[in-house]
């Protein structure tokens, strides 16, 4: 075996192991850029989510006694009461307590129940859903997922495509034109 073989095979042993520690370590480089890209979206949904908290006396100040009533006491309005029952422009409906953007008009459609209804949110995290075992019923209670405000609850009778249907206080709501 020439020198020159030998350093070759030296060489070549060496080199192995390095070359694939390199390609490992520039994958695991580029899966934690990759992870980094994939994280800022949702930085910026908490952010957008950042809560509103508020004391009692706050919320009263801000707010009429019935929207007190439904949003921090989780009230309901009287059925066929509420100013955007019958609203069709388009548009979206925000939070009356934080004004977070929660059903666009384009989900709203007419229940029968007498409050406004849609068949999904405009954004799935704009909105927290807990059980609500109140009076016996077993419901599930919509919340502002900013403000914990209470919007209503959410039933599984609803339209296509979803097969949902929340069932929303009014005045837990404002309108905002398109
Ligand atoms: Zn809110």
């Amino acid at each position: 075996m020439t020198y020159l073989m030998q350093f070759l095979l030296v060489a070549f042993v060496l080199l192995i192991p390095m070359s694939c520690q390199q390609s490992k370590s520039s994958i695991q480089s580029k899966e934690n850029k990759e992870s980094k890209v994939a994280a800022t979206p949702a930085s910026m949904a908490s952010d957008t989510l950042k809560k509103v908290v508020k004391t009692a006396a706050q919320w009263k100040g801000e707010l009429t006694d019935l929207e007190y009533n439904v949003l921090r006491e989780k009230g309901t309005e009287r059925p066929n009461t509420g100013d955007l029952l019958k609203e069709k422009s388009a548009g979206v409906f925000t939070c009356r307590g934080c004004q977070l953007p929660l059903f666009s008009s384009e989900t709203k459609f007419e229940s029968g129940t007498g409050w406004p209804s849609f068949y999904q949110p405009i954004n799935d995290v704009h909105v927290t859903e807990e059980t609500d075992n109140k009076y016996g019923w077993n419901r599930v209670e919509v919340l502002c997922a900013r403000c914990d405000g209470h919007l209503g609850h959410v039933f599984n009778d609803g339209p296509k495509p979803t097969g949902l249907r929340y069932c929303i206080n009014s005045v837990s709501l404002d309108f905002v034109k398109e």
